[in-house]
């Protein structure tokens, strides 16, 4: 069921881009559902997305139309990644921006992973 208030889909945002190929990545993991690759922009240390192969804006969109092997696949990646790369010791951040407020800018479904440093506060103060 689509999600209201939802932007379309834009097939040509980066992420679509770099899953169809047309532009190279630090590829970290891949599975049938997800691909994990380096961040271009670092901001710490280890700084690595997560995203579904498939064509999601949102987790709201994602958890509505995702079939449910395609969120446990998500899910069971950004816990794969993180043993990877061997994160789980130290500690780390998982976070997903979504929409205006959240200050997404590539409209494709994505986890951060951050580590590598401590990562102080959640959010910045305004
Ligand atoms: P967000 O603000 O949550 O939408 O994050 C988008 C992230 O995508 C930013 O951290 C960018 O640095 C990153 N990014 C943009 N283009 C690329 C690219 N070609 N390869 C890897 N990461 C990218």
């Amino acid at each position: 069921m689509p999600v209201s208030g939802l932007p379309p889909y834009d097939p040509n945002n980066i992420f679509a881009r770099i899953l169809r190929g047309e532009i190279p990545c630090k590829k970290v993991h891949e599975d049938a559902h997800t691909l994990a690759f380096h961040d271009i922009a670092p901001q710490a240390p280890v700084h690595v997305l997560v995203i579904p192969k498939g064509a999601y804006v949102s987790m709201a969109d994602f958890t509505a139309r995702a079939p449910a092997e395609e969120q446990a696949a998500f899910l069971r990646a950004v816990g794969e990644v993180a043993r990877q790369l061997g994160l789980e010791a130290a500690g780390y951040r998982v976070l997903s921006n979504m929409g205006q407020h959240g200050g997404q800018e590539v409209p494709h479904l994505h986890v951060h992973i951050f580590g590598g440093r401590p990562l102080g506060k959640m959010l910045a103060k305004e």
